[in-house]
């Protein structure tokens, strides 16, 4: 079977000619994102990130001098969205990696002639970036073992873990009208909950406003309804990744979800990184999918996979910082209040692939997957506040000595996500950003 493969677009002596694109800390040349922006004298368009700019597709197709160029540029250049393009699977997306790649470590000027480099290039600072995709379908599942670990924990399920969780890829199916691309402020949700064993529920806003820290999947082409997807073939349904922040209200969640799942508590709103970081930039971090100790069963069949098995899985090194509208005021920098990684989610995507349709249902391009709460073993890795404070009993203090249970209106939650391996050009996903108001 076919996975990106490392290759000349991974070497970390290739350097690029655009000012400080070079050691950048997210897009330096082998990373190269898709996205979609937009700026005051541009309509939506996509483009590429490298350094502080972004490449704009329509400029370049425009100034091309080769037809093979123009052939590789044409199904990208008058998009509005990334949908069409990433439905085409990976072949396109390589041609269209490696034609950058060479555009921007080579003389410029054997790809384009009389054209002026700065009509090309656009600095990211003037622009507004859009999702990626028009997002038609989310869903969210709870592969982070701890997380799931410390839920079941409140739960007192016995164990100390749901009975299910070796054996399903848990998730349900969210909102994907309310999700934003970073940056954007939410509104704090009203619902109704119940204070304490209060013998009613109130309703106002959610006084248990939380983050999720979560990776995000992009689906590229979907299948069939009725003609799931081997997990052999799932790597080819995968456009790329992003961060993703899940707000969820718990105090609205706790009271709604019996019996069933996340509604209000979930679907006001979630934010997430605006470019998409395709498994080619991601192929040198590939790692084993996480192993099973020998208290655990054995995967189940059909999400067991050779290959999977062992590169399924990528290692992000993922931070959450914190800052509050008094600490910004006062230009206190924020709080860096947890650390983790994607190492500890149990399932790979391909596995979520595979259970999410192993019943018929229908994946369509542009579909996101979120991966669930991502938290490590310690307190301070959690990757929600309900885990960073024990429910609220144990604050955390940020910056300027203030305290946080859960977040506050003009509380900014940044995400950040960065892949690092020794021989290797380091590469980010650029800001997941959410402010609370
Ligand atoms: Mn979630």
């Amino acid at each position: 079977m076919s996975r990106p493969l490392v290759d000349f677009t991974h070497d970390p002596e290739r350097i690029s000619w655009v000012p400080g694109a070079n050691g950048h800390n997210d897009f330096p040349v082998q990373n190269l994102p898709l996205g979609i922006f937009s700026s005051a004298n541009m309509d939506r368009r996509a483009g590429v990130a490298i350094g502080d700019k972004i490449v704009d597709l329509r400029a370049l197709y425009e100034s091309v001098v080769s037809e093979d160029a123009r052939a590789i540029l044409e199904p990208v250049a008058y998009v509005k969205e990334l949908n069409s393009f990433i439905a085409r699977g990976e072949h396109p997306r390589i041609a269209l990696r490696h034609l950058l790649f060479r555009f921007l470590t080579e003389n410029p000027e054997r790809l384009i002639e009389q054209t002026p480099l700065d009509s090309i290039l656009i600095a990211m600072k003037d622009c507004t970036l859009h999702l990626p995709v028009r997002i038609n379908n989310y869903t969210d599942f709870f592969a982070g073992v701890h997380h799931a670990e410390n839920a079941a924990r409140r739960r007192q399920i016995p164990g100390g873990q749901f009975p299910n969780y070796p054996y399903v890829p848990i998730a349900y199916h969210g909102r994907a009208s309310s999700i934003r691309p970073s940056g954007h402020a939410m509104r704090r949700p009203r619902g109704q909950f119940r204070i304490a064993d209060a013998p009613e529920p109130v309703v106002g806003p959610t006084r248990k406003l939380d983050f999720e820290l979560e990776f995000g999947t992009w689906i590229a082409s979907g299948n069939e309804l009725g003609h799931p997807i081997d997990i052999r073939d799932a790597h080819q349904h995968i456009a790329g990744y992003c961060l993703s922040n899940d707000l969820s209200a718990r105090d609205i969640q706790v009271w709604e979800a019996q019996p069933l799942g996340p509604f209000l508590a979930k679907n006001f709103g979630t934010v997430v990184s605006p470019w998409l970081i395709t498994p080619e930039a991601i192929a040198p971090f590939r790692t084993a999918r996480r192993a099973r100790g020998p208290e655990e069963p054995a995967v189940l069949q059909y999400l067991d996979d050779t290959a999977d098995a062992a590169s399924g899985g990528v290692v992000v090194n993922l931070e959450v910082w914190l800052s509050s509208r008094q600490m910004r005021s006062a230009e206190i920098p924020a709080t860096c209040i947890s650390a983790t990684s994607t190492r500890e989610l149990y399932w790979t995507a391909a596995q979520m692939i595979a259970h999410h349709t192993i019943g018929g249902c229908d994946l369509q391009p542009g579909d996101l997957l979120g991966s669930g709460t991502i938290s490590g073993t310690v307190p301070a890795s959690g990757g929600s506040m309900i885990e960073l404070t024990n429910d609220g009993a144990s604050p955390v203090e940020i910056g300027n000595g203030e305290l946080r249970a859960f977040l506050e209106d003009g509380d900014e939650v940044v995400f950040v996500g960065r892949c690092h391996r020794q021989g290797f050009a380091s590469i980010g996903f650029g800001e997941c950003r959410a402010v609370i108001h």
